[in-house]
């Protein structure tokens, strides 16, 4: 396996019958299992606490996705104890066994593809599409850190020199934290956490509280592959009282985090205080919001350009840390393109997300809501609304909003909203257009339609976004083909699924020998 090369996981193809009956029957499957109540996993023990919280079908509030026990400041603490005693074993195992957890990981979850798929469109109302999507990048994950494990595991280049035996071999950190988003829940989750246990750390995994039952079917899995107990600990409860308490722990080593900004500076300037008897400096993989943008010349093709924003700005709801919240476009082109991007926006489907033709369903929560209709609000007094803006059904469903001739100052157009909402801004002329694209404090994704070989080459050296595209969406980055982290405020520019990714989660020991 390990020998055979990486490639992506195919995505579904849903036209084809025999998918969409598969579909179907595994949303009727997990249906059926909605309700139940999970336990904390520490040690491989499962542990149900008095306290609990449910985590609910965003379509439906009223059905309860699942209970989910709240793990206490005490129980934080004592899930760090473990994976630090676990560590001292799973340290020495293998590169070849760990990968191989990884490996068989993978397998379960293409067996499983429909049925995860249909958590995510239940627990956090991903489209059948877009929740396969981030299933299939999840296989990836296991895929390519397995093999990345390995080849990290093998003899790395160093000089030698006469009369000396030189080497270099990465190893473990410690424990860590590792604390996922709810908005790719099984891809983000899985990676982080692999990343973490397949390079000989332990963790301790804090599932987002609006996506704990995707992670709870990560977790079985794990336990079917006989991954040791202690190796991953499951740890849901609130991220403001545990999350803290995590991120203190002096035996805690690292933490891998995505999510905000607001969490992500929190996390980095808990980390950097010393505590009594912490023996080392914590190192930090944070991953953060986005204030993405894609941008339109007048040399562009406008009809692909439309399109793309379109996607950009809307593919799950908005609530992508790619997502292009903003469409910037110069003023020759302007009008022409704004009128394809509202006729396109006017298309999309809003509905319940088990229905395959649905193309957007809700946003995740009630304060996600709450946010995203105050934005509007705000975005109705800084431009012209142009489509949507409301709220519609008894689910956390609203319409895609574009809201147009926006300065590149307001709010809307700086502030990372996290839903359906569009701000479209006008630009003089190329240079204008690629300066406002660069003016925010984020620099996560980017992307540039122009037909100007010329402007390409400029773009490429200058647009500041750690993932940059140029003629196409700024959303869906491929494992492997496109390593995914951004600059500024987007994060620490980890590049989750490139080869660079796993040195974050080991420290590298120079070894020399003398003859
Ligand atoms: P979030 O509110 O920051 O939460 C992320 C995680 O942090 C959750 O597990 C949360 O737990 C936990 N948390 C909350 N407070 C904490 C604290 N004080 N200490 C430690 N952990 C704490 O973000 P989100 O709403 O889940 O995700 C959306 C954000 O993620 C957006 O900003 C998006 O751009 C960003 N994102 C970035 C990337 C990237 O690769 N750059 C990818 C995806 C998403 P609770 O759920 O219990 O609060």
């Amino acid at each position: 396996r390990a020998q055979q090369p990486f490639i992506n996981a195919a995505f579904t193809d849903f036209s084809q019958e025999a998918a969409q009956r598969a579909q179907i029957e595994a949303l009727e499957q997990v249906k059926s299992e909605l309700g139940q109540t999970y336990p904390l996993i520490i040690n491989g023990k499962k542990i149900k606490t008095a306290e609990t919280f449910a985590s609910v079908n965003p379509s439906n509030p009223s059905q309860v996705i699942g209970y989910f026990s709240k793990a206490s400041v005490e129980q934080a603490n004592e899930a760090v104890q473990v994976a630090a005693r676990t560590f001292e074993t799973w340290k020495h195992v293998p590169a070849e066994e760990r990968a191989g957890y990884l490996f068989a990981a993978a397998d379960l979850m293409k067996e499983r593809r429909f049925y995860i798929n249909a958590w995510m469109i239940y627990e956090v109302g991903k489209s059948w599409v877009e929740a396969d999507a981030d299933t299939a990048e999840a296989i990836d994950f296991l895929e390519f850190y397995a093999r990345e494990a390995l080849r990290l595991s093998g003899e790395q280049p160093v000089v030698q020199v006469e009369g000396e035996k030189n080497a270099l071999v990465y190893i473990p950190l410690g424990v860590a934290a590792v604390i996922p988003p709810w908005n790719f829940p099984c891809a983000i989750m899985v990676g982080m956490t692999s990343a973490a246990f397949v390079t000989g750390n332990t963790a301790i995994l804090k599932p987002a509280s609006t996506a704990p039952a995707i992670a709870y079917q990560f977790m079985r899995i794990l336990e079917e592959v006989g991954l040791p107990a202690g190796v991953v600990n499951f740890l849901p409860g609130s991220g403001s009282v545990i999350g803290d308490t995590l991120v203190d722990n002096p035996l805690v080593r690292f933490i891998a985090f995505t999510g905000s900004r607001d969490v992500g500076l929190r996390i980095f300037e808990r980390a950097s205080k010393h505590q009594k008897g912490q023996r080392w400096l914590k190192r930090t993989i944070l991953e953060m919001g986005g204030k993405d943008a894609v941008v339109v010349d007048e040399t562009a093709d406008l009809e692909a350009a439309a399109t793309a924003i379109v996607a950009s700005a809307f593919g799950f709801q908005g609530q992508k840390c790619s997502a292009g919240s903003r469409a910037i476009i110069v003023e020759q082109v302007y009008d022409e393109v704004l009128a394809k991007v509202v006729e396109k926006t006017k298309k999309l489907t809003l509905g319940d997300p088990t229905q395959p033709t649905t193309y957007m369903g809700p946003v995740v929560d009630e304060n996600a809501m709450k946010k995203i209709l105050d934005y509007i609000e705000i975005g109705k007094g800084e431009g012209q609304l142009l489509v949507g803006g409301n709220h519609r059904g008894s689910g956390y469903f609203i319409e895609p909003t574009v809201i147009a001739n926006v300065d590149s100052h307001a709010r809307i157009a700086q502030e990372e909203i996290f839903g359906p909402v569009l701000a479209v801004i006008k630009a003089k002329d190329f240079d204008d257009a690629l300066h406002i694209a660069n003016d925010t404090e984020y620099g996560l994704t980017g992307a540039f339609f122009t037909q100007n070989a010329q402007r390409l080459e400029r773009v490429k050296a200058e647009y500041h976004v750690g993932n940059l595209y140029l003629n196409r969406k700024c959303t869906g980055a491929l494992v492997g083909v496109q390593p995914f982290g951004g600059f500024n405020m987007s994060g620490t520019d980890s590049k989750a699924g490139g080869n660079d990714y796993l040195l974050l989660f080991t420290q590298a020991k120079a070894i020399s020998v003398k003859k």
